[in-house]
């Protein structure tokens, strides 16, 4: 399908999200993500497609992905940067099963950076229903300018905890304070290296494959 783009809002010094319009009949559930194709001049080896979550929920009626935009970033970051209101561009999806299973569980989400994507969809959609779970969400960052914060901070429901983690990693001795993380359903999402330490950490804990859910993001070192 081709979307169309309605530009773009800086979310922190280095994220920005893009926003294109909903086709008719285009459906998704929050955790899903599109496959994005930009034919752009002189690419470098990374090439014209990449992966990205949705960030919106399907209640806002619009695509929006979200990014970290590098200084020194890929020849693909710089062309969306450079795209114009009006401008189309390629995606195929929606596709994954990084989705939320339902109000009757606990949960458990750790999100990594950027890896925040499918929960910003998951939470804002649950939020706007009427958010109905037990949620924690341990949210690390490098910084404090983190994305998303202000609009978390506005959920006022008491289902939903949420803690911000700046500047180190989420380790063994911050997850074994969560409340009941035995009984949880973990969703990890972040750059690959971070998942798959969370992953191993959670296995040293005791936690079940079954009950861990995983979004790795390649491509970030
Ligand atoms: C299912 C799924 C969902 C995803 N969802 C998201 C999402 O919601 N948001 C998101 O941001 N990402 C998401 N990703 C990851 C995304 O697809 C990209 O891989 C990621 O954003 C990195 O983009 P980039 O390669 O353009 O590198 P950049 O972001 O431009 O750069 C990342 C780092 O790589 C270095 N680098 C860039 N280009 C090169 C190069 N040519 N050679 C060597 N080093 C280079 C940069 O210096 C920088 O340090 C998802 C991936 C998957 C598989």
């Amino acid at each position: 399908m081709e979307l169309k783009f309605l530009g773009k809002k800086k979310e922190t010094n280095d994220v920005w999200t893009f926003s294109f319009e909903l086709p008719q009949n285009f459906t998704w559930d929050p955790g899903q993500f599109n496959i994005y194709s930009l034919k752009h001049e002189n690419e470098d080896v990374r090439g014209r497609q990449r992966f990205f979550t949705i960030s919106s929920a399907p209640f806002e009626n619009i695509i929006n992905i979200t990014t970290r935009i590098s200084e020194n970033g890929s020849t693909f970051k710089k062309a969306l940067m450079e795209l114009e209101l009006g401008d189309k561009i390629n995606a195929k999806g929606p596709d994954g099963d990084f989705i939320f299973e339902g109000t009757g569980k606990k949960y458990l989400f750790i999100a990594g950076g950027i890896g925040i994507t499918p929960f910003r969809s998951i939470l804002s959609e649950l939020n706007h229903g009427d958010l109905n779970a037990d949620i924690i969400l341990l949210y690390s960052n490098s910084s404090d300018n983190i994305a998303f914060k202000e609009e978390f901070d506005s959920y006022k429901n008491p289902n939903l905890k949420i803690e911000y983690v700046v500047g180190k990693r989420i380790d063994e001795n911050l997850i074994k304070t969560v409340d009941d993380f035995k009984e949880r359903i973990i969703y990890i999402s972040g750059p690959e290296q971070m998942v798959k330490e969370i992953n191993n950490i959670l296995l040293g804990l005791g936690i079940k494959k079954e009950n861990m859910r995983k979004d790795y993001f390649p491509g970030y070192d």
